[in-house]
Order: C-alpha cells, then structure tokens, then sequence
C-alpha cells in the first residue's frame, strides 16, 4: 500500500481534497473521526468502546488507540490500494510507531500534505460549515449543499453546524496548531512535507500534489 498524509486545521479541506483525490487519482480515503465513529455504532468493537469516552469529551483518542484502529481498518484492505489519511497520524509517537509497521509490510509512505490556512480564515470556512447530525461529515455551505439537503454519505438532512462559536473554534484551532507542529517539522526534518496554500482551489491543490509527489 501506499500512504499520502494530509495534515491541516479544521476547516483547511481535507475532506473535500480526499474525495477529489479518490475521483481523480484511486485513493482510498481513510478519516480517522469518522473511522472512530463507526467503530463506536458498531457494539462489537473493541476500538469503539474504548474511543468513547475520549469522543464524548472531545478528546483526540490516546496513541495506543489510534494505532488499534488504523490497523484494524488498514489490515484487511487490498495490498495494492493507495490510501490518503486525514487524522492519522496526529502525533510524532503515532508517526515513529508506524514506520517499522510500514517497512515489515512492504509499504510506502508517499509523504505528508500541510494545507496551511490562516486562523481567521479557518474560522470562517468553519462558521460556514453543514453537518450531516447522523454521520458527522462536514459540508462547506458554497458547495452546493443548502441546509436542509442530504449528506451524500448517508442521507442524513444536514443541518448548520450548533457547536461553533468564533471563540470556541480559535481556541480549538490553536490546541490543533500546538499538536500538529511537531509531526510537521518532524515530516519536514525526512524531507517529506509539501506545504501548501489551503485558500486555493480543491483542484489546483490536488494538481500541485500529484505533480509534487509523481503520482
Ligand atoms: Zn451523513
């Protein structure tokens, strides 16, 4: 298999850059929430019950656990799939642990994305957020879904996100900067991080990253 990581804040696009990722390039997108929140309607999932506890507060699950779940999902899946990752790894020890697994599976990593997006913008894209209330995936409002149509994942009826208010969403951007700049520098230390513009367009993004890495 194959691993591109796309690092960036809520709101930078991730979601809307991995599906145009599997549109145009047969990635497999693999989102760490909403992994988790499978796991958790599943009853029989070991990952699941655990994670809950960290999901009810609105805690990032522990290393140990995001490790679980990434092989649980990763095991079973097709050798030779291409996979993009949004939420794993999210710390520099989830990163170290994984490299040995990599190399004893004859995996690749291709790299590591960073869309970069200034606080105030994030806020922005974020107040102009949907949300589907049955499986969590986000919508920005200028794509073409109003409130009140399906989530396309699910056929959920999305609605305006309830829990965003301006000073909630820069403190939860800032503690998502504190965490995410190790595993930035420690992706940019093995020469494997593009930076790139999160303001730009979905496709010139998905351009420049195909060009960059060869894919
Ligand atoms: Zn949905």
């Amino acid at each position: 298999m194959e691993f591109l990581v796309l690092l960036g804040p809520p709101g930078s696009g991730k979601g809307t850059l991995s599906r145009r990722l599997q549109e145009e390039n047969r990635f497999i997108p693999v989102s760490t929430g909403e992994e988790i929140r499978k796991q958790m309607a599943d009853p029989q999932s070991e990952v699941g019950r655990a994670s809950a506890p960290y999901m009810d507060r609105g805690d990032y699950i522990p290393d140990d656990l995001a490790l679980s779940l990434f092989y649980t999902i990763l095991e079973p899946m097709d050798t030779e799939s291409r996979v993009v990752l949004d939420g794993f790894p999210r710390t520099v020890p989830q990163a170290i642990a994984l490299a040995p697994w990599l190399e004893a599976k004859g995996h690749r990593l291709i790299g590591c994305v960073f869309l970069n997006l200034p606080v105030e913008v994030a806020v922005k894209r974020m107040e102009a957020r949907l949300v589907c209330p049955d499986c969590r995936r986000t919508y920005p409002t200028v794509a073409g879904h109003p409130v009140g149509s399906e989530c396309d994942a699910c056929g959920g009826i999305l609605i305006q996100r309830e829990d965003d208010d301006p000073v909630r969403m820069k403190q939860r951007l800032r503690r998502h900067e504190e965490m995410t700049n190790p595993l930035r520098e420690w992706f940019e230390d093995r020469k494997q991080l593009l930076e790139v513009d999160a303001s730009a367009g979905t496709e010139d993004l998905r351009k420049g990253i195909v060009k960059h890495f060869n894919l």
